[in-house]
């Protein structure tokens, strides 16, 4: 018999993955939390029934969400990961050769555990001594944080539950504080087709707060619709004007210089929805 797993995205679609067995599922504090063996993305992670990352696609996203703000960063020596708890970010943050110290802060625990256990692949950094682990909140941390990080990533889980805050216009100002005099941040910002109002208004509120804005794309087949965004805030670099002299040979699998410089060519629709027309 074939096992299926679906994801619900709204009334009007589903995804469904074949899948050969669930290895783990738990209620955490947090939210439902699910690793799956699926037959064509293999383990995959799932919280509150929605994709996370697969280990067939997670190199796209996480190469995406790390590299490109660590390559405009001429100098990222001090980074914060906000969520990131299958380790994926973490991986590529600290492999990158001008970054001496990476804080994660992540809400859920047993994200990393599970992470730890089912997915090495991903997880397989986070003991690495550049490393400072925490678990709490990256909205307190963030808070209590000032003139202190060259970069900020968020990689938080969609904006429901304990993540709602993080796309919060309150809270892009709360990154501004926390980054040093030329810092960055930039964030996983949905779907640019199915949450293009969610897009709009955050670019709306980093725009209010950051002189640079920047949207860019990347292709992930595990999210829905594929075509998935990024967001980058930053007081002083421009990520157009990367500097290819500076971006180191890691051996990416995604991640180059055309494709740093081309993830930022934004379709008509989104150009005119993000007031870029
Ligand atoms: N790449 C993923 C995506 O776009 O679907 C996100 C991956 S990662 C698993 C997201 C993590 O953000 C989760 O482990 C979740 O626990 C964490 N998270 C959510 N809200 C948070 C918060 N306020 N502070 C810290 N971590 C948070």
């Amino acid at each position: 018999m074939e096992l299926w797993y679906t994801e619900d995205q709204n009334n009007i679609l589903r995804f469904s993955y074949r899948v050969n067995q669930s290895l783990h599922v738990e209620k955490t504090p947090f939210q439902h939390l699910a690793v799956l063996d699926t037959v064509g993305f293999g383990r995959m992670l799932v919280l509150d029934g929605i994709v996370q990352t697969t280990v067939w696609d997670e190199f796209i996203y996480h190469e995406m969400i790390a590299h490109v703000p660590l390559n405009t960063h001429p100098n990222p020596k001090k980074v914060l990961i906000i969520g990131g708890g299958d380790g994926g970010t973490a991986r590529e943050v600290v492999r990158h050769p001008r970054v001496e110290k990476a804080v994660m802060v992540e809400i859920d625990e047993r994200v990393v555990a599970a992470a730890r256990e089912y997915l090495p692949e991903l997880s397989v950094e986070l003991d690495n001594p550049k490393l400072d682990l925490r678990f709490t909140d990256g909205i307190k941390h963030v808070a209590a944080s000032r003139n202190e990080y060259d970069v900020v990533i968020i990689d938080s889980t969609d904006p429901v539950g304990p993540a709602v805050g993080l796309f919060s216009r309150e809270f892009y100002s709360q990154v501004y504080q926390a980054l040093k005099e030329d810092g960055l941040f930039v964030a996983q910002t949905e779907s640019p087709l199915f949450n293009t109002d969610v897009l709009a208004r955050i670019c709306k509120d980093v725009g209010a707060i950051f002189p640079v804005v920047r949207t860019y794309l990347a292709c992930v087949p595990s999210y829905p619709g594929g075509l998935w965004s990024f967001t980058l805030g930053s007081k002083k670099y421009d990520p157009l004007e990367v500097k290819p002299e500076i971006i180191p040979a890691l051996g990416y699998r995604y991640y180059n210089l055309q494709v740093h410089r081309a993830a930022f060519a934004l379709p008509q629709f989104l150009k005119e929805a993000l007031g870029q027309g």
